[in-house]
């Protein structure tokens, strides 16, 4: 393979890499039951996680390959202090064409002024329930008043758009939430989005009965208020429905039973300044020690041109032989 700067960053299928997601920090201020045990992990240091300096430089070597766009997530990305600096310095960088946060909306209500005042562009909030004892059940903290607060406060920025909503399905309680959702869905603003439970829980409940899929819980909602499938975008992750009497939309994100790896554009760096081709990839590539023993850009480029070209043809979640990442969901930056 031969490599120059101009080069689009692309694995060794043919895949195009445009979309990096970005953990800023492994820590978090919930403890969600599909995601962390209930006491937390072992936390990195702060000097093992890269610099803003450090990221930015990241960012701009691979938006010079073509990545378009930055994901901000963690653990709680809003928990690392001063985020916002970051999304201003990020904003700034040549080529990229927007970035955007995953978070769980704690501190959103702190951070939403000054998140769309440095630039952040869309904004995905993690909400498994409308009903707080059940929100305080899946995330161990009684904040659901506090997240829809934080939801209120980004609203109020017209230009951070689309503001999504995205619930984790999980059989034995979601199906309480399908309805509850589609109605949030029809009366407010925000996309609401089912994401199929996948295995990079800390708790290793995941079993594939354990899956609520997409059908599923589409099945549900339709039975009350029928629905219409969207053309796909691009290297979408999710399958898009309107309501038919016009009034809002929904989505489902079914990465067990429909894996739409042919399509996928992402790579991941982890807060340590690992980069992962997948989120079940079981090698990375440390980009840290390149980075701090003053390794050139044009190395840097290298070592990632190399990683991607290597990047997993699919996850085989469900088949036999699958191994789980040592990482899980926190650690890896979802
Ligand atoms: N803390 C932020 C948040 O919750 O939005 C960002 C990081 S979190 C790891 C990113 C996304 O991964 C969240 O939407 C969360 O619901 C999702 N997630 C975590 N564990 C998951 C699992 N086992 N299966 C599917 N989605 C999961
Ligand atoms: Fe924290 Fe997000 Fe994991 Fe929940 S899903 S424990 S909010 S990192």
């Amino acid at each position: 393979m031969s490599v120059t700067a101009a080069e689009p960053l692309r694995d060794g299928h043919g895949r195009l890499i445009e979309d990096v997601r970005v953990s800023v920090t492994d820590r978090c201020n919930f403890r969600c039951q599909y995601c962390m045990p209930a006491e937390g992990l072992p936390w990195l240091d702060r000097k093992e996680l890269l610099s803003f300096e450090e990221l930015e430089r990241v960012v701009r070597l691979l938006a010079g390959m073509g990545v378009r766009d930055v994901r901000l997530t963690g653990g709680e990305p809003l928990v690392r202090r001063g985020l916002p600096r970051l999304v201003e310095r990020l904003s700034q960088v040549e080529g990229l064409r927007e970035v955007s946060l995953t978070t769980n909306g704690y501190l959103l209500e702190r951070d939403a002024d000054e998140l769309a005042a440095t630039g952040i562009k869309r904004v995905n909030v993690s909400l498994d329930s409308l009903q707080r004892d059940r929100f305080f059940h899946m995330t161990r903290r009684d904040a659901l008043p506090q997240v829809l607060r934080g939801l209120e406060a980004l609203a109020r920025h017209p230009g951070v758009r689309p503001i999504k909503v995205n619930a984790v399905a999980m059989r034995g309680f979601t199906e309480e939430e399908a309805l509850p959702f589609a109605e949030f869905a029809r009366s407010s603003a925000f996309q609401v989005r089912f994401i199929e439970f996948m295995p990079l829980d800390a708790d290793r409940s995941w079993s594939s009965d354990s899956v609520l899929t997409g059908d599923e819980v589409r099945a549900l909602i339709s039975a009350v208020h029928p629905l219409e499938e969207l053309p796909r975008e691009r290297s979408g992750t999710a399958r898009v429905f309107r309501f038919t009497d016009g009034r809002g939309e929904i989505g489902f994100v079914n990465p067990v039973s429909e894996p739409f790896c042919a399509d996928c554009n992402r790579i991941r760096l982890t807060a340590e300044g690992k980069l992962r081709t997948c989120l079940f990839s079981l090698h990375e590539t440390d980009l840290r020690r390149p980075l701090r023993d003053g390794a050139c850009d044009t190395e840097i480029e290298q070592i990632v041109r190399a990683a991607v070209w290597r990047k997993e043809l699919k996850h085989q979640v469900g088949e036999e032989g699958f191994r789980r990442p040592a990482r899980t969901m926190s650690a890896i930056g979802g």
